[in-house]
């Protein structure tokens, strides 16, 4: 059943598209997967367009450039789409003039919401706020957490990057969005609006800006839960890669399945090149 989904995704449509999550599928940490130059050499041979999509809101694109770069890499700026500037883009289509926002987040969330026409609101000026953000912020403190529920409480929309609840460091998960998210939730009864995955937003953005049709774009990642479940919802072919979080064992039973589970991305690429041949498809 697994193979001939796999079979019936490459017939159907051709992939001429990827949009790519970075942490476990490009890079463990700083350590590449791969020989990410020769991958990305491939990719562009077989003339296939790609973007970047990632839940992490906390560095900017030109920072994830530089690392990108660093590893052999090259992309544009637009090639780069994280739940920070979707966030932005969100809160934009909500209030098309912008206006005076309380931001809770790193360069990231603060960079995506200045480009897009909002004024952030410092601790003392918060109550003037049309709307709150909240991201990973390494300098959270009550203060922050405090302004923020006292407006989601007055009613002011809540926005938010990404739910995911832990961020993976080499000693193990540390609190992640969702974590510090869960607080002002908790105090208010008031969920936020998220752009990150498991939300199609994201993955909405980039294929907006790959100008690709859904069908023909793959989107790639190592967490079911985020990743594989965005580009469901978002209604595209999915591909697991277990070079990050989930395990195979994870990943044949989730369900919908993905389209591929495949060991890393440079299996994925010898896959799709050769059309059909599907390694470390479910089967
Ligand atoms: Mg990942």
């Amino acid at each position: 059943m697994g193979l001939q989904h796999g079979i019936i995704g490459v017939m159907m449509h051709r992939i001429r598209a990827l949009i790519l999550d970075m942490d476990g599928v490009l890079w463990r940490e700083n350590t590449p997967i791969g020989d990410l130059s020769a991958i990305f050499e491939r990719i562009r041979a077989q003339g296939w367009k790609f973007a970047f999509a990632t839940n992490n809101g906390s560095r900017t694109p030109e920072q994830y450039l530089e690392k990108l770069a660093g590893l052999g890499v090259r992309a544009e700026r637009w090639q780069v789409a994280t739940s920070a500037l979707c966030v932005a883009e969100m809160l934009k289509k909500r209030f098309p003039n912008g206006g005076p926002v309380f931001a809770i987040g790193e360069e990231g969330v603060k960079q995506a919401l200045r480009e897009q026409g909002f004024d952030l609101l410092s601790l003392e000026d918060a109550e003037q706020a049309i709307a709150v953000v909240m991201g990973i912020d390494r300098s959270i403190s009550f203060e922050k957490m405090r302004e923020a529920t006292l407006l989601v409480r007055r009613g002011v929309p809540f926005f938010a990057t990404n739910p995911d609840k832990t961020f993976p460091t080499p000693r193990g998960e540390i609190p992640g969005a969702g974590a510090w998210i869960s607080v002002v939730t908790t105090a208010t009864g008031v969920e936020p609006i998220y752009a990150g995955k498991p939300y199609p937003f994201l993955i909405e953005m980039a294929l907006e800006r790959l100008g690709a049709p859904k069908h023909e774009t793959l989107v790639v990642g190592d967490r079911l839960e985020t990743d594989i479940a965005a580009g469901q919802q978002a209604g595209c072919p999915t591909a697991l890669v277990l070079s990050g979080v989930a395990k195979r064992e994870q990943a044949e039973a989730w369900s919908p399945p993905p389209t591929w589970i495949v060991d890393d991305l440079e299996s994925l690429v010898t896959a799709l090149a050769q059309r059909g041949q599907i390694v470390g498809e479910r089967a």
